[in-house]
């Protein structure tokens, strides 16, 4: 595989980054993640954004033009030969000379910039979207700025564990008895019709797949409720799923060992995941 970093595309045995980088020491840096549908990137609009929005939240500059990380994706697209898969982009607060908690000088000390592709072949077309998946639900336990996307990601990986020491593919997170967000997704339930995810706010991340699902959903004449909601409001649902920029919309049939309807993937699910594949490769860059 070819990546990149700083400035160079380099065979992934090639690439280095110092011990003494912040990321590595301290989770001291951003990330997004782009799919990749027909060789194209999905909303890449969205995700320079959010990253623009990431950085500037942590006083980190971007150190490349957003035209240039543009042409930096479709190039490690171009040289993987990826069809259908992800692309990751990390920034960290790069590497002073040495550990201190307090953030260096930007003009000493350079951001660190890291992209590499994930091929995933049959990555929209996944049986486990047929099927639909299994959650449990977890006190959420993590940092108040859940806006910014950080790559502290320790207790999302502990809730992956967590769900797959239960027999089951993910963790929803609750907070004061209301479900936050999925480990690494966006929860939705639907009843009676509509739609129900929560408000944006501090305690979630603005999806990029949120944003544009609601947006789908509002042109296809569906309603939208953007409000907090319990377990047992879901578990009670008609249908459940999650959305996130690697799994699209992607049903879910059980919370705790309750079926939500009828224990198979919902009409309004199914219907977001059409739309959404279908405009989005349209819309694909
Ligand atoms: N919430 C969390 C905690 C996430 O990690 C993710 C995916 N990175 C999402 C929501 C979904 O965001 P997106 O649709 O931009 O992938």
């Amino acid at each position: 595989r070819t990546v990149y970093v700083n400035g160079e595309y380099l065979p992934e045995a090639d690439a280095k980054i110092s011990i003494f980088d912040r990321g590595f020491l301290m989770a001291d840096g951003v990330y997004e993640v782009t799919s990749v549908l027909d060789g194209k990137l999905l909303d890449f609009a969205g995700h320079s954004k959010r990253l623009a929005r990431s950085l500037g939240e942590l006083d980190m500059a971007l150190p490349i033009e957003m035209d240039d990380l543009l042409e930096v994706h479709r190039e490690l697209v171009r040289l993987n030969d990826i069809n259908e898969g992800m692309i990751y982009l990390q920034v960290t607060r790069g590497a002073p000379s040495d550990r201190d908690f307090a953030f260096p000088d930007p003009d000493e000390t350079p951001s660190t910039i890291v992209l590499f592709t994930q091929n995933k072949p049959g990555l929209a077309d996944t049986p486990v979207a047929k099927k639909g998946i299994k959650v449990i639900s977890i006190e959420d336990i993590r940092w108040g700025r859940r806006d910014i996307k950080t790559i502290q990601l320790l207790y999302p990986s502990m809730g992956k564990m967590m769900a797959k020491k239960a027999g089951v593919d993910d963790a929803w997170m609750v907070e004061d008895g209301m479900v936050t967000e999925g480990t690494s997704n966006n929860a939705y339930i639907v009843k009676n019709g509509k739609i129900i995810t929560r408000h944006l706010g501090t305690e979630i991340l603005a999806g990029i797949t949120r944003n544009a699902v609601l947006r789908f959903a509002e042109e296809a004449q569906m309603t939208v409720e953007e409000r907090s909601f319990t377990i047992a409001e879901a578990q009670d649902a008609d249908e459940a799923f999650v959305t996130s920029a690697s799994t699209f919309v992607m049903p879910v049939v059980e919370i705790d060992g309750a079926q939500v309807g009828a224990g198979v993937p919902g009409p309004v699910a199914v219907r977001l995941r059409e739309i959404y594949l279908e405009e989005s490769r349209k819309a694909a860059i």
